[in-house]
């Protein structure tokens, strides 16, 4: 499989290069120039990944904003990130915080009937200093918070940038999460959404699901668990999607993983 090309820019430079572009001419080049690249790092989205048709249809429409003489560019670069709500946000940067500290990149927020973040966890299952060694996963974290009353604990949602495994659905269950929003599949675990099928309590208890986030950002939080280990994880993902971990190991090769480890 050809290599993918990985492109690692500020959404400021990006956006001068195409508002300074001298003449249409100049901006079609430019427009050209990150139309050929298949992942774009741009720093201030949290180094969200753009795919091939993400750039294009980012440098569209920044395009047409610039001939109409607006200036909200940054609105259409920010568009995956900007649909996305607070406790979501704040899920994907502990996700990227979490690969910073040479975790897995998985981060999971909890809230509370308010919508407000009362929990926050990211994935240290490499940790030396978690009290959980491998059971290190972010929802466990963002799950220690969950209300003790049945009531309050259904008004709760999860985060997770990642489907939870078996044993963080399971807490979910236990505790009476009422919804769950993840961002990217986990081929680790794939038929685990039949686990409601195991009786009618657990049916009872399930979380309304809604995932995965679709366009680059969904693309971005499958592929980045993979920085950082060589293990199931990334083995499921070359047999499932081999495209994605090609994707994660471009990534890798340009950022630098930290550690390889496995699990
Ligand atoms: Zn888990």
């Amino acid at each position: 499989m050809a290599g993918y090309r990985v492109r690692y820019t500020l959404a400021t430079k990006l956006v001068n290069e195409l508002v300074e572009a001298a003449d249409d001419k100049q901006l079609n080049k430019t427009i050209a120039r990150y139309g050929r690249v298949d992942l774009l790092c741009i720093d201030e989205l949290g180094y969200m990944l753009i795919t091939r048709r993400g750039v294009k249809q980012f440098a569209q429409s920044a395009a047409a904003m610039r001939k109409d003489h607006c200036m909200p560019i940054q609105e259409s670069a920010y568009e995956s990130w900007s649909m996305l709500d607070v406790p979501w946000r704040a899920a994907v940067e502990t996700a990227w915080d979490s690969y910073r500290q040479g975790g897995i990149a998985v981060g999971a927020v909890l809230t509370d009937g308010t919508q407000s973040i009362v929990g926050c966890g990211r994935n240290q299952r490499f940790g030396t200093m978690s009290p959980r060694g491998l059971l290190s996963h972010a929802e466990m974290e963002a799950l220690g918070v969950v209300p003790a009353s049945k009531d309050r604990a259904r008004d709760s949602v999860l985060y997770t940038t990642l489907h939870p495994c078996p044993m963080c659905l399971g807490a979910v269950v236990v505790a009476r999460v009422g919804r769950l929003h993840f961002g990217a599949f986990d081929p680790t675990w794939q038929g685990i959404e039949q686990l409601p099928q195991l009786n009618d309590e657990v049916q009872r208890r399930w979380p309304k699901v809604t995932g995965p986030l679709t366009g680059p950002l969904g693309e971005w939080l499958a592929a980045v668990p993979c920085l950082n280990t060589n293990g199931a994880l990334v083995r499921a993902m070359e047999a499932t999607a081999p495209q994605r971990a090609e994707l994660a190991r471009a990534v890798a090769r340009r950022l630098g993983s930290k550690h390889r480890q496995t699990s």
